[in-house]
C-alpha cells in the first residue's frame, strides 16, 4: 500500500517537472587548488580500525592523499594547515538522499511542484552545497525527477556547483510503471526496459520501489528484481530497493539487489537472507523523527503520519535485531527538504540504535564507500584514494554528536570550509 500511495505521489510530483534546460553559473565560487597540503590535528580516526591516532599528519598531492600516519615528517614545499585541536575523518558518505526535494518558498513540501527543471536544480544546488558544507562529500540520491540529479552531478563533476560526489539514480522504477503490463511476460520486459532507459540517461546506480499488497504479496516478485539487477549489471550498475515490509525486502534479497533502503519491519528470515546474500541494509532510522517533528512543513495524509509513527516506534530494535543477527548497516539519511546538512544525524540514530560510535563511523564511510562501489577510491584516509577529510572538534568516539558540527572539509584535495585556520 505505502509503496504505491508514494509511487503515485512521487509521480505525481515528478510529471510537474519538464526537461531541463541548463544555465551557466553566475558565480560558481571556486576555490583554489593547491599542489600540496600538509594536514596537521590532534587527532585522526582510523575508521579501518576504530582507533584514534594521536598527532595526525596528512599529507595531499593535488586531489589524493599521498601519506597519512602520526608525525610524519613535512616536505617543505608543502602547504600546512594546522587544524590544532580536533579529529580528522573521511569525508562522510550518505548512501540515500533526495537532494532535489526542498521546501517551497513558503516553507512547505508536498502543496506544489517547482514550475521548471531550473527552478529544482537552483534548489538543489543549494542542498549540495549544505550537504558539502555540513561534511559530506558523497552521496547517493536515490531518486529524482526531470534528470535533474544527473545534471547536478555533472555540474559539481566539471566544477561549475559545488557539492559532493554524486551517484544518481534518476527516476525510480515504482508499480505505476507497470500500468497495462498484462501478464509476466510484459511485466519482466517493461523493467528491462526501464533499467536501459535510465542507462541510457548516464545514471550510476537503480532505484525500485519494492511494497506490499494487501494480501502481503510483495508488488516486484524476486524474478522481477531479478531482472532488474541483470540488466542492471550490464551496465556495471547496482539496484537498491526500498522495501519496509519483511516480504518485500525477501522478494528483493531475492532477486539479487545490492541494498535495502528502509527494511523497518524485518522478520528472522528477512535477516538470515540479508546476511547469507551481503545485502546491505540502510535503514534510515533518523527520517520518520524528521517528518514528525516538522509536521506542518509536510502535506502527508493521516495514515501517512500513522505510518510515520509505526516506523519511529519500530525502527531502531528492528534495526539493533538486525545488526544483531550480523546484517551489514550502512548509514543513509533518507534527506528530505529539512535534512539536507544534517545528513550526520543518522550517524547518531545508528548510535541510538545500538552501534557503537565507530560502527556508526564505519557505516558512514568506509562501509558506505562499498556499498557504493567506491572502495579505495573514498571512505579511508589512505595513501592513494582522493583526498576527503573533514575535521570535528573533540572525539567523535567519544561524542558522536561532534559529526554534527564539522568545522573543516576537503573534498578531492580542495578546501570548502574551514573555520579552523586563518589563511
Ligand atoms: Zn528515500
Amino acid at each position: 500500500m505505502w509503496a504505491r500511495r508514494f509511487g503515485n505521489r512521487l509521480l505525481a510530483f515528478l510529471l510537474l517537472l519538464s526537461l531541463p534546460t541548463c544555465t551557466r553559473p553566475q558565480n560558481a565560487n571556486r576555490p583554489a587548488r593547491a599542489e600540496r597540503f600538509a594536514l596537521r590535528a590532534a587527532r585522526m580516526l582510523d575508521v579501518t580500525s576504530g582507533q584514534v591516532v594521536n598527532g595526525a599528519v596528512i599529507l595531499v598531492e593535488g586531489d589524493k592523499v599521498s601519506a597519512a600516519g602520526a608525525n610524519l615528517s613535512i616536505p617543505r614545499d608543502a602547504k600546512v594547515l594546522d587544524l590544532g585541536d580536533v579529529t580528522v575523518l573521511p569525508g562522510l558518505i550518505d548512501a540515500h538522499t533526495h537532494i532535489t526535494y526542498h521546501f517551497d518558498p513558503s516553507g512547505h513540501f508536498g502543496l506544489e511542484g517547482d514550475a521548471s527543471s531550473d527552478i529544482t536544480l537552483k534548489y538543489a544546488e543549494q542542498n549540495a552545497r549544505d550537504t558539502l558544507n555540513a561534511g559530506v562529500t558523497t552521496i547517493r540520491n536515490l531518486g529524482a525527477g526531470g534528470r535533474v540529479d544527473i545534471t547536478l552531478r555533472d555540474r559539481v563533476n566539471r566544477g561549475d556547483a559545488q557539492g559532493p560526489r554524486m551517484l544518481v539514480s534518476g527516476e525510480p522504477l515504482t508499480s505505476d510503471d507497470m500500468a497495462g503490463a498484462g501478464n509476466a511476460t510484459e511485466r519482466l520486459a517493461r523493467i528491462r526496459e526501464f533499467v536501459r532507459a535510465r542507462v541510457k540517461e548516464g545514471v550510476d546506480v537503480i532505484k525500485i520501489f519494492e511494497g506490499v499488497y494487501p494480501d502481503g504479496e510483495a508488488v516486484f516478485s524476486a524474478e522481477e528484481i531479478r531482472a532488474a539487477v541483470d540488466e542492471a549489471q550490464r551496465a556495471g550498475l547496482r539496484v537498491a530497493v526500498h522495501a519496509h515490509e519483511a516480504a518485500a525486502v525477501k522478494a528483493a534479497v531475492r532477486g539479487g539487489c545490492t541494498s535495502i533502503e528502509h527494511g523497518t519491519f524485518l522478520d528472522a528470515e528477512a535477516m538470515r537472507l540479508l546476511v547469507s546474500h551481503h545485502t546491505a541494509l540502510v535503514p534510515t532510522l533518523y527520517l520518520p523523527t524528521h517528518y514528525l517533528e516538522h509536521k506542518g512543513q509536510f502535506a502527508f495524509d493521516d495514515s501517512t503520519w500513522d505510518f510515520f509513527e509505526r516506523l519511529r516506534a519500530g525502527n531502531l530494535a528492528n534495526a539493533l535485531r538486525a545488526k544483531k543477527a550480523g546484517v551489514w548497516i550502512v548509514a543513509g539519511s533518507d534527506a528530505v527538504a529539512g535534512v539536507h546538512g544534517h545528513n550526520a544525524r543518522e550517524i547518531e540514530w545508528l548510535v541510538k540504535a545500538g552501534l557503537t560510535p565507530a560502527e556508526a563511523l564505519r557505516a558512514a564511510t568506509l562501509d558506505a564507500a562499498r556499498l557504493l562501489g567506491l572502495e579505495d577510491k573514498v571512505g579511508e584516509i589512505r595513501a592513494g584514494e582522493f583526498a576527503d577529510i573533514i575535521a570535528v572538534e573533540g572525539d567523535p568516539l567519544k561524542d558522536i554528536s561532534t559529526v554534527e558540527r564539522v568545522r573543516f572539509v576537503m573534498k578531492g584535495g580542495q578546501v570548502f570550509r574551514d573555520d579552523l585556520t586563518r589563511r
